[in-house]
């Protein structure tokens, strides 16, 4: 059953494509190859949001119905970029470290999907963080994490570089670079309260992204791309599952478990050594 929703819509940053704005990038004949490219290869960059449900176009649609694939994928991590290593920086956090313990929380929920073999390493912090905007200056070779003044109703957006083989179009992920909105009460309790957004379902989402999940117009994914405050999306959906089993599928991979409730508050006695920049 398909109904007319507003949950669901775009942003004016984002094309008709499920949010997604891709650019090709192709450097000039006589030009280096940027880094991590193969011979032959282009770089491609995507820029995805999660936005304010109640800001959200009215003519979008969800599909409320079971054993439909909706999901939709993007590029993936190669096998030899396993585990991707992601770098948080601390000086954007809100108060009490809440983004940080989201922020494990959600690579591990990512990471317990059954039958597939993407792994995440929390590698550091920086001290302070880089604007990002997609663009080439600020694909830096690290994955970073951040909290940053968001425009437009955005919640989260996460930007994405690709190495693209023309040939085969299989889109190898490179780098992405996440950001966090500071304009939006965030909360981390069990139920959400009205007029509050879930920060870890805005992470989970926005981690998705980062390893390779586009958006889906399925009802109680957590790749639906627009959130409406008070709402939860903690678990991944049989959709969202499907999408990544279908870039990292893996039935030997060793079972992961998942951090049962995502913290409220990080303690910071209890901090990974940290590696300033
Ligand atoms: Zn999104």
């Amino acid at each position: 059953m398909r109904i007319a929703a507003a949950l669901l819509g775009l942003l004016g940053l984002a094309t008709a494509l499920a949010g997604i704005r891709m650019g090709g990038d192709e450097p000039a004949a006589s030009a280096a190859l940027p880094a991590g490219l193969l011979p032959g290869e282009v770089l491609e960059r995507a820029e995805f949001a999660l936005i304010d449900a109640r800001y959200a176009p009215p003519d979008a649609e969800i599909i409320e119905s079971a054993g439909l694939a909706t999901f939709t994928t993007n590029g993936k991590w190669a096998d030899s970029a396993l585990p991707v290593p992601v770098r948080y920086v601390f000086a954007t956090d809100p108060r009490d470290l809440t983004g940080f313990g989201s922020l494990l929380w959600a690579m591990r929920r990512w990471e317990a999907v059954g039958g597939q073999k993407l792994r995440l390493a929390y590698t550091g912090a920086f001290a302070t963080g880089p604007t990002v905007t997609c663009t080439d200056r600020d694909r830096d070779g690290f994955h970073t994490v951040s909290f940053n003044r968001l425009s437009g109703h955005l919640l989260g957006t996460t930007c994405v570089f690709f190495a693209v083989s023309p040939g085969t179009q299989v889109r190898r992920i490179l780098e992405f670079d996440m950001e966090l909105t500071t304009e939006v009460p965030w909360s981390v309790s069990d139920t959400t309260d009205p007029g509050t957004f879930d920060l870890p379902t805005v992470m989970l989402h926005e981690m998705g992204h980062a390893i390779g999940l586009g958006h889906s117009p399925m009802a109680g994914s957590v790749m639906q791309e627009a959130l409406s405050p008070g709402t939860q999306f903690r678990v991944p959906s049989a959709d969202d599952q499907e999408g990544l089993q279908s870039l990292y599928a893996d039935a030997t991979a060793k079972p992961v478990t998942p951090i049962a409730v995502p913290p409220a508050a990080y303690s910071k006695r209890r901090l990974p050594a940290l590696a300033h920049e």
